[in-house]
């Protein structure tokens, strides 16, 4: 299963596999065993962050996994996250991740939300950098970042982000912020791929996954895979981990894909931009 999972190249040439394991709202003493059914289940991409507070859940199972056989950490891919109130901080709140997570390296480490009105993305991402340069982090990126901040930024440093993480499911498509990551050669990674478990219910969607008798968490999960996303679906359940990742084995018509973009309600997600504290 997991060599079906294609790699992604980043702008700087470093490979993500394209569908990853999500663990935000995984609770911290469960994280270990989840994070381990999903490594059984094939699963390579791990995206945590340090306000999730499950790193050293995420950092068990892979020294684990490691001891026992299972995965090498090269093999890995490991996202964490800057937290908002600590964006004047980043190299001791990066060091503190990584003492959490156990590891010697993450393979890319975000800006968790710009948050605008404390005026500090800029220092955060020029902190990035420097943590960028000295190898700790193979790649770096932002999240939740909006057109005119991905332009200031652009304008004001030095490092296009590898990645924008941004909230992206089928009744929120995001195509002007996709068509701006596309022509700065940024990546798009959809968090909430499914919808946050509430997933499109429409009979169009419905019908689609009948015709290649898959469930339509899997039909949507293919179509952010299609559509050239990274994808990182989140499940406590082995089972629903399994179903998310066998998506492999079917493919969208272009027509189904373009029934599937007529869902856009184009709404503003579930928190319209706004970070939530526990995000
Ligand atoms: P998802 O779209 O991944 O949905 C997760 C929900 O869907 C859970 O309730 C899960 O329930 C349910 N689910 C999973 N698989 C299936 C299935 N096959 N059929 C039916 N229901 C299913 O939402 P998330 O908000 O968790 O987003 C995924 C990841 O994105 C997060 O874990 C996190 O890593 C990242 N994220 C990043 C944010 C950011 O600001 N950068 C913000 C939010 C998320 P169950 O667990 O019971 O299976």
């Amino acid at each position: 299963m997991t060599n079906t999972v294609p790699n992604y190249t980043l702008n700087n040439g470093v490979t993500i596999p394209q569908e990853g394991f999500g663990v935000f709202r995984v609770d911290p003493d469960k994280t270990g065993r989840i994070v381990r059914d999903a490594l059984e289940v094939g699963y390579r991409h791990i995206d945590t962050a340090a306000i999730y507070k499950n790193e050293e859940g995420v950092g068990h199972a892979i020294a684990q996994a490691a001891k026992d056989g299972l995965v090498e950490r090269e093999d890995l891919f490991i996202t964490t996250k800057l937290w908002n109130s600590d964006q004047t901080n980043a190299t001791p709140a990066f060091e503190k991740s990584l003492g959490r997570l156990g590891l010697d390296y993450v393979d890319l480490y975000l800006i968790h939300w710009p948050t605008p009105e404390r005026g500090t993305f800029i220092e955060a991402w020029k902190t990035l950098e420097q943590i960028y340069a000295t190898g700790l982090v193979k790649s770096i990126g932002v999240s939740n970042f909006t057109v005119p901040q991905l332009e200031q930024l652009l304008a004001e440093t030095s490092i296009v982000p590898a990645v924008n993480q941004i909230e992206l499911h089928v009744d929120f498509q995001q195509p002007e912020l996709r068509a701006f990551h596309a022509a700065h050669g940024i990546a798009t990674e959809a968090w909430g791929p499914l919808g946050h478990g509430t997933i499109n219910g429409s009979p169009e969607l419905a019908a689609i996954a009948d015709a290649h008798q898959k469930s339509v968490a899997q039909t949507v999960l293919r179509w952010q895979l299609q559509i050239g996303n990274i994808l990182i679906p989140k499940s406590n359940s082995r089972e629903r981990q399994a179903e998310n990742l066998d998506i492999y084995d079917f493919e969208l018509t272009a027509d189904e894909l373009a029934t599937i973009a007529t869902l856009d309600r184009g709404d503003e997600g579930r928190n319209g931009g706004h970070p939530l504290e526990v995000n």
